[in-house]
Formats: C-alpha cells, structure tokens, sequence
C-alpha cells in the first residue's frame, strides 16, 4: 500500500518515516491478533481489507469527497452527532486515539498523569501520522470529562480547525436544554462550513442512514447471546471500531452480510470458540482503535468477550433516533431525546450505567464482568467501584482493571485475567 499512497500522504503534510513505522506496528499486530485467530466468520474479510487499506483507499474517498464539495468533519465523541453532519452534506469520523505516539512532544503540553485517549490525540497531531485529522476541515472536541475539556485550550494551539461542544453533566430538564441548545449551534457551525442548510429531507434521510448503521450493529450484539459465540469479541470490536470512520451504507451492509453468516452458524451450532467457554462482558472506557490490548489477552486465555459496554461498543449505539418528525426541530429534539440517553461516566448521577451493565450481562449469559479503565480517567475509575460492589452484589464476578497502551503490564495483566476467568470455571 505504502508506495501507491506517498503522494496523497506527502500532500496531507504526514511524515512519511513515523508514518511507515506506525503501519508497520499496525499490520504486524493486525496479523499477529486478528489473523491467528481460528474459525473466523468468512464475512469479516470485508475488515481485513478494510485494515490493509486503513490509511489508503478510505483516505483516497474522502479525499475525493472534498475535491466534489464535501466536508470532512473529526471528532472524538459520540456525543457528536452524525446525523446533523451528514444532512449539512459532510462526512463525520471519528478520531482513532487507541495508541500512544510521539510521547515526549505530548508532554510538553499535557502532564504526564492524563489518559492514554487524550494524550493519543496529541500524538498523531504532533507526530503528523494521521491522515484522518489531516483531512478534516473541522475537528470537534466536546466538553465531557475534565481531562479533555482542559486539553482541548492547549489542543488550539496545534490544529487551526477546532469547533468546542459544550456538554451537559446532569441528565436534567436544564441539562436537556443545554445538549439542544448545544445540537442547535452545532448545526448552525456545519450549515456555515459547508454552505449547505439542513432541511427536513435532508435530516430524516441522515437519520435513516445512522439509524440502519446502528441498526445492524445492534443486530450483531444480539447475535453474540449464541453459545457457542458466532464471533470472537476482537472481531466484534473491530467493526465496532471501523463503524466510526467507514462510508455509512457500506458499513451497515458489511455488518450485516456478516449477521447473516452468524445466523447460519448459530442454526448449525457452530461458533469462534468452543461451546460452554467461560463467557465475559467488558464494560468501561472506549477501546479506540489500535487498542486491542484487552480482549487479546481475554481471548488467548480462555475466554470469549460477548459484549462492549462502552462507547466502542453498545453504549454507543443503542437507542435509535425517531425520524418521523415533520420539521428539523421536531427531528432535533428527537435527536437530543437519543443522545441524552448516552450514560458516560461523566455524567452524575449516572445510574442507567450499572442497570444497562446488568441488563447487557443477563442478556449476553456473561459469567463475569471485566470492568476497563484506563489510568488517570478519574470518571470510569471512580465509577468501577460502585459496579463491582453492585455486580457482586447479584453474584457477577467483577474484576477491574486499571491500565494504559503501553505493553509493559501486558504479563501481570495475563496473570490476573486468568486467575479470574479461572474463578469462573
Ligand atoms: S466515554 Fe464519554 S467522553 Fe468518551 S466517547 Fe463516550 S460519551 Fe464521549
Ligand atoms: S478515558 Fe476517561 S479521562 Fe480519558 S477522555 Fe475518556 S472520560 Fe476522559
């Protein structure tokens, strides 16, 4: 791929040497991760070919896109709402922030004790590897936790196209009022990029489309209640990963040709893994990708993941947007009813989480629950531990991980994941 592509990837200002190292690590943990893997559903050949040509082909189209009048919109949140981008006639993706890169420039703007994510997003802008920010006409950061909404002044200094969302914290009447207030403005700022008004049309097409995406995603969570698993948990968070930057109607056909598959296999009672394996739910901060750390080391030990609570996974995509609204704020509130009912951890109280924590595990035959959180998120972290005393509680083994990208504590990791799935035996 890597000489085919020099050209666009020299114009988009990427270093070409970082580049290459970082394609480097990706495909030989592709490889090493994904393609070792038995019994693989024949459809996920779709995401491998979708990964050898992760920063080629799917550039290629966007870049494309804007040579025929299209806007390239980035964000890091899926409190973002494609809907809104996608009726002013640009394209959303969503920012990878699953590695570390370019650490020691990071650090001369971050301190040292912020997330992995946060940090992540410095990275590939300051070691100019990421094609993906390099097309955007517009990056949007969003006020969640307090790690990025305190990144995100210093974040200025180094991309000129940022656009900040206010979010709320509180799921109240006011907190509602601020996230239309916010979509309302939000829509304003894409109109202004691209020249193009939202319209009733417009928007109840962008719904159809977001909905039939999260659709077949839901489509394949409910697949994974099978035992034996049709799917291995890496290659479900594969297409979880690839549903934020993918073109949408390819995505949702992929997913669910791949759906099909899964069905067949369930009739004949054939899965990735061996029937009665001990059965995990993985529940927290979002794994971006490249960050397969996790369930790799779930699944090479004994284990199958059945389900995502995080925004890479379920929490992102449940709840779909009712598009039978007759004007665009008729539709938007319909968009904010959706969205508002996102439960991150930055929100207080934020007791929907531990019932859709429960509910997912019941629903999925989960044995055990992984609770990820990543070092420094004070939000996920805190919330770990009232979900393991609550999980505990209704006899849910819950073991909480805390951790970074780095591959250092790649062994005591191994050593406690197999104790606990061990427990569960
Ligand atoms: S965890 Fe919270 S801040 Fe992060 S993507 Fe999800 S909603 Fe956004
Ligand atoms: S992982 Fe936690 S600290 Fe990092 S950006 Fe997300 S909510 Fe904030």
């Amino acid at each position: 791929m890597s000489e085919q592509y020099q050209k666009m990837w020299t114009e988009l200002g990427l270093d070409l040497k970082a580049h290459d190292a970082l394609l480097g690590v990706l495909s030989e943990a592709y490889q090493k991760i994904f393609m070792a893997q038995d019994n693989r559903p024949q459809a996920m050949s779709y995401f491998d070919f979708v990964m050898s040509e992760v920063h080629g082909l799917r550039i290629k189209e966007l870049l494309d896109e804007k040579a025929a009048g299209r806007k390239i919109i980035g964000s890091y949140c899926v409190f973002v709402p494609e809907e809104i981008a996608l009726a002013a006639n640009a394209t959303l993706i969503g920012l990878c922030t699953g590695a570390d890169f370019a650490t020691e420039e990071v650090e001369k703007y971050l301190p040292r004790n912020t997330c992995a994510l946060i940090k992540s997003a410095f990275g590939f802008k300051l070691g100019r590897v990421c094609p993906y920010l390099e097309t955007t006409d517009m990056v949007v950061g969003e006020n969640t936790c307090d790690g990025k909404k305190k990144a995100y002044e210093s974040f200025k200094e180094i991309i000129n196209n940022l656009y900040v969302m206010d979010l709320p914290q509180v799921k109240s009447a006011n907190g509602k009022a601020l996230l239309k207030a916010e979509y309302v403005r939000f829509k304003e700022a894409v109109e202004q990029l691209t020249g193009v008004k939202v319209t009733v049309e417009s928007l109840k097409a962008a719904i159809k489309l977001v909905n039939a995406k999260r659709a077949a995603m839901l489509r394949l969570y409910q697949l994974r209640a099978a035992d034996p698993a049709p799917i291995s948990g890496l290659d479900a968070l594969l297409a979880n990963q690839v549903f934020f930057y993918d073109n949408p109607e390819r995505f949702t056909a992929s997913v669910n040709k791949i759906c099909d598959e899964l069905e067949q296999r369930i009739k004949e009672n054939t899965g990735a893994f061996p029937a009665k394996l001990p059965r995990i739910l993985v529940s927290g901060c979002p794994q971006a990708m490249p960050n397969w750390k996790l369930p790799a080391i779930i699944e090479t030990s004994g284990a199958v993941i059945v389900g995502e609570e995080s925004c890479v996974g379920e929490r992102g995509v449940r709840n779909l947007v009712d598009g039978s609204g007759d004007s665009v704020d008729e539709m938007l509130d319909a968009i904010v009813e959706r969205y508002f009912q996102v439960d991150c951890a930055i929100f207080t109280p934020n007791c929907d989480r531990l019932q859709h924590i429960e509910q997912m595990a019941k629903a999925y035959h989960a044995d055990g629950v992984i609770h990820y959180g990543l070092q420094f998120c004070t939000p996920y972290l805190m919330e770990s531990m009232p979900v393991q005393k609550a999980l505990e509680q209704k006899n849910i083994p819950c073991l909480r991980i805390e951790t970074d990208y780095s591959m250092e504590d790649m062994g005591q990791l191994k050593t406690r994941v197999e104790a606990f799935i061990e427990q569960l035996k």
